[in-house]
Parts: structure tokens; sequence; C-alpha cells
């Protein structure tokens, strides 16, 4: 009657079963104006990229799954940013860094009909200090005529500059040749899109819980970047977003702002959406609005990210609507529905006025440290120890079920495992669990519990 004990470290390196296979990651950089979004659009053969033209505003970086002669791989654009503003050298720079740091390799898009500026000199300072394989590419060579334009550009010291027109396409074929040759042999440093450093986040809830809005109101803009492709896998887009200083990769936004739901029978796929955004997330952020009755689709959702094992942060939205009754309300319900998930931080808020948005980066940040966590074998024997002495097992035929040992197989979520001369029961697990999140916090993981009996 003993469960299966999980024992194998699988997921140390934090891999795990649901992680896509890696795939290739090309940044895209250079200055304003140089050609950058209508080489994606090209890349991708189709019209993506539709910003808002916000004077001043810096876009975020979005990634796109792309194709070339068979070899998939993701690009991660930086095109968009406006020229003429004040300080946006420094700003290109910074953006551009981050797009690099996510990238296996680098497209670094030049102007041919400008030539070298000072601006493309000091990119090329910070491509040289991230130490990840360039490809230089010189832009708007439109005909043979402008062939010798190219040649300026051996003076950045970047290697061979390769010639397009991302215009006409010319020459575009080639380069890419060149890009994928690069991404194969490149370490791949991003596996599934995010390196180490950036943590994914699905922001879920049933439709009209205030996704988009909350989405909207963390990136401070309203930004459109997907062109329709209903039904399509190929065009889910994450994005990253910088919270308080931090920069989080929300994962699929475009599932998020497209309104699938909204659709008639749409409500399948989009659960599908959202099961594949839990997956490959790490953190999920499961809204509910506080304005209506908790329905068994928000329970469904939440479920669906608790037992997935991800890190968890509860949301209840629309805070600004809240009166007195509601209030009542949410409490009688916290009580009861979410009584399994005491452990979660919960953030009232609102999406649509940013009240308390800014406490969510800590309870963000303290799930994630939780699901992280890894308590030393010494550590856990001693308090099992201590827990047991304090309170043992209830006897059982006369029996007495003691623990012999135990041990944290594995981290997000921490799973234990428990060797013991008996089963033990429910109850007696349940005290474990209460008594470790007492001990050691884990506030906002779940966490698993595994018992093995030994005669
Ligand atoms: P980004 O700011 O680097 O993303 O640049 P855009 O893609 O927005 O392009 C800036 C301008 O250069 C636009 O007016 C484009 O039409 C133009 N452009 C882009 N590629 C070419 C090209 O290959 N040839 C020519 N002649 N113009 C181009
Ligand atoms: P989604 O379907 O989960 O992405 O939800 P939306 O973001 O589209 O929001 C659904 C509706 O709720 C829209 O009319 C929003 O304007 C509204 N809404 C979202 N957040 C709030 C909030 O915090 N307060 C108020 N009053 N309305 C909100």
């Amino acid at each position: 009657e003993a469960d299966e004990a999980l024992l194998d470290d699988d997921d140390a390196d934090g891999s795990d079963a649901f992680a896509a296979k890696p795939v290739g990651v090309l940044a895209v950089v250079g200055r304003p104006n140089v050609g950058k979004s209508t080489l994606v659009n090209r890349i991708l053969g189709r019209r993506v990229a539709v910003v808002e033209d916000t004077p001043g505003v810096t876009r975020d970086r979005v990634s796109y799954d792309a194709e070339w002669a068979g070899t998939d791989f993701k690009i991660v654009d930086t095109g968009g940013w406006e020229t003429g503003v004040e300080g946006i050298d420094s700003a290109i720079a910074s953006q551009a860094q981050v797009a690099v740091s996510l990238a296996d390799a680098v497209l670094f898009v030049v102007d041919g009909q400008v030539g070298v500026t000072a601006t493309d000199e000091r990119m090329v300072k910070m491509l040289r200090k991230a130490g990840k394989p360039v490809i230089l590419a010189v832009n708007k060579i439109d005909g043979s005529n402008s062939e010798y334009l190219t040649a300026d550009f051996w003076k950045l010291g970047m290697g061979e500059p390769y010639a397009i027109s991302a215009m006409h396409g010319r020459g575009v074929g080639d380069l890419l040749d060149v890009a994928i040759d690069q991404l194969a042999k490149a370490e791949k440093t991003s596996g599934f899109l995010t390196p180490g450093d950036l943590r994914r986040v699905a922001l879920i809830g049933r439709p009209n819980v205030g996704k988009s809005s909350l989405l909207n109101q963390l990136a401070r803009e309203e930004r459109t970047v997907v062109n329709d492709l209903a039904g399509t896998t190929r065009d889910s887009v994450d994005e990253v977003i910088d919270i308080d200083g931090e920069d989080w990769l929300f994962i699929d936004t475009a599932g998020i702002k497209r309104r699938q739901h909204k659709l008639s029978g749409a409500e399948y796929y989009s659960s599908l959406r959202t099961q594949a955004a839990i997956e490959r997330s790490e953190l999920a952020l499961v809204l509910f609005d506080a304005t209506e009755p908790i329905s068994d689709q928000d329970l469904k959702v939440m479920s669906q990210a608790v037992d997935a094992g991800r890190a968890i942060v509860l949301i209840f939205n629309k805070w600004d609507l809240v009166d007195e009754f509601d209030r009542q309300r949410i409490e009688r319900l916290w009580a009861t529905e979410f009584d399994q998930v005491t452990w979660a931080r919960r953030v009232n808020l609102s999406a649509k006025t940013g009240w308390h948005t800014n406490r969510l980066h800590a309870a963000m940040d303290e799930a994630l440290e939780s699901w992280d966590q890894r308590i030393p074998t010494g550590k856990l024997n001693s308090f099992l120890g201590r827990i047991q002495a304090a309170h043992p097992h209830p006897l059982r035929g006369g029996k007495q079920p003691r623990i012999l040992f135990a041990t944290q197989a594995s981290s997000r979520p921490p799973r234990f495992v428990i060797f013991a001369t008996g089963f033990l029961e429910p109850g007696y697990r349940r005290y474990i669990e209460r008594n470790l999140r007492e001990e050691f916090g884990f506030e906002g993981t779940p966490i698993q519990i595994s018992v093995h009996v030994r005669e």
C-alpha cells in the first residue's frame, strides 16, 4: 500500500518532462530604422508586428516561432523603437542586451545606405562583451549596384558583412543559411526560449477575470503583437515584462489577448491553451473576479496549476468594485473553497486602476523561492525526528508506523520521500506537511510527499 516514490532527481537541472525540445534562439538587434522589423516580417513570411505608435515608449521584446529550411528556431525581435527620443541610445542598448542574453546567436542589422554610425560601434562593444556568435547583416542593399556599400562594414570587426534587402528579400536566404548554421553550432544557452535568469509565468483564469487588463497594466501600455492565425499553434507569443526592475517571461500572451473564448466552441481550445501555458511555466498567477461568485471553471483552472506542481499566486481582481458584501463573501470562500491552497499568497488588486499591483512582485518572488527550495537531508531528518517525538503516529493493529528516514528527492516543486515501517495515514501526512511548512516556509508552492514502506 506504499506510494510509488520518485527518487530520481530528474529536474535538478531545471528541465522537466514538460519542457519543450530546445530550439535555437536568434536575436535581431540594431539601431532604429535599419529595417529589423521589416527583416523579421520577411523571415516569418507574414505581417506580425503591429505596434502602437506611442512616441517614446519602448516596446517589450517579443519572440516568434520561425522556420527555415526545415529547422525550427525562435526570433527575439527588438524592432520598433522610436527614434529621436532622448537617451534612446542607452535604452536600445539595454533592451538589446536582454534580447542578446536570451539568444544563442545574434543577427546584427545595420543600414547600408547610412554607413557605419557611432551607435553601431557602441552596439559592437556590447555584442563583444556578450560573447554570442554574431552575424552582420547590411540592409537596404536593394540592388547589385549598391553592393559596394557593404565593404565599409568590415571595419566593425564583426566578420563578413552580408548584403541584404529586407524589403525585397534579396540575400535573406543566404543570411538565414549562415544564421541556422551558427544556431546549430551554438551552445544552447536558452533551452526552451528562456535562459535560467528569466522566470516563466502563466497568467490564467476563466474568461473575463481580467487577464488582458492585468497584462496591460503590468506592461503599462496597450500592445498588440500578433496577427490572427486562428487555430494554429505557431503563433504562440511570449513576452518579457519588466516588473519593478525584474524581467519575467509571460507565456503565450497571444492566447491571453486573443479572446479565443469569445468565439463559439472555443472553450476546449482555450483550456488546452491554458494547460500548455501552465506546462511551460514555473509560476502560475491565477486570477479570480472578486465581484463574482467563484465558479467550477475558476476552481478547475486553479487545480490545473496546482496539480501540475507549479508555484502559485492567487489574485482577486476588480477590487475597485468590491463592497462590504463581496468582502465578507470572499472571506467565507477563502475558508472553504480555498482550504486546499491556504499555503498560497493571495493578492487583492485592481488591474484597471493598478491598485496593489505593486504587491505582486514580492509574492511571485516568494512563491518561486519556495518552489526552488531544498532542505538538506540532515536537517530534514532531525526535524522529522522532533515532530515524530512530539506527536507519534497513532497505533494501528498494535503496531506503530515509524519514520525511518526521509529525503527531498527534488525541488520545483519540492518532493519528499519518506521511508517508514508502515503506511502513514492521511491525517499524519497532513501533520507532516503542516509542520514542514511551518518550519521551512514553502509559501506559494505545492509540496508532494510520498511514503515508502520498509518492513
Ligand atoms: P526597425 O526600426 O529597425 O525595425 O526598422 P523598420 O523595419 O521599421 O524599417 C525602417 C525603414 O526602413 C522603413 O521605412 C522600411 O520600409 C525601410 N526599409 C527596411 N528594409 C529596407 C530595405 O531593404 N530597403 C529599403 N530601401 N528600405 C528598407
Ligand atoms: P480576460 O478575458 O481575463 O482577459 O479579461 P479582460 O482583461 O478582457 O477583462 C474583462 C472585463 O473586465 C473588461 O471589461 C475589463 O475592462 C474589466 N476589468 C478587468 N480588470 C478590472 C478591474 O480591476 N476593475 C474593473 N472595474 N474592471 C476590470
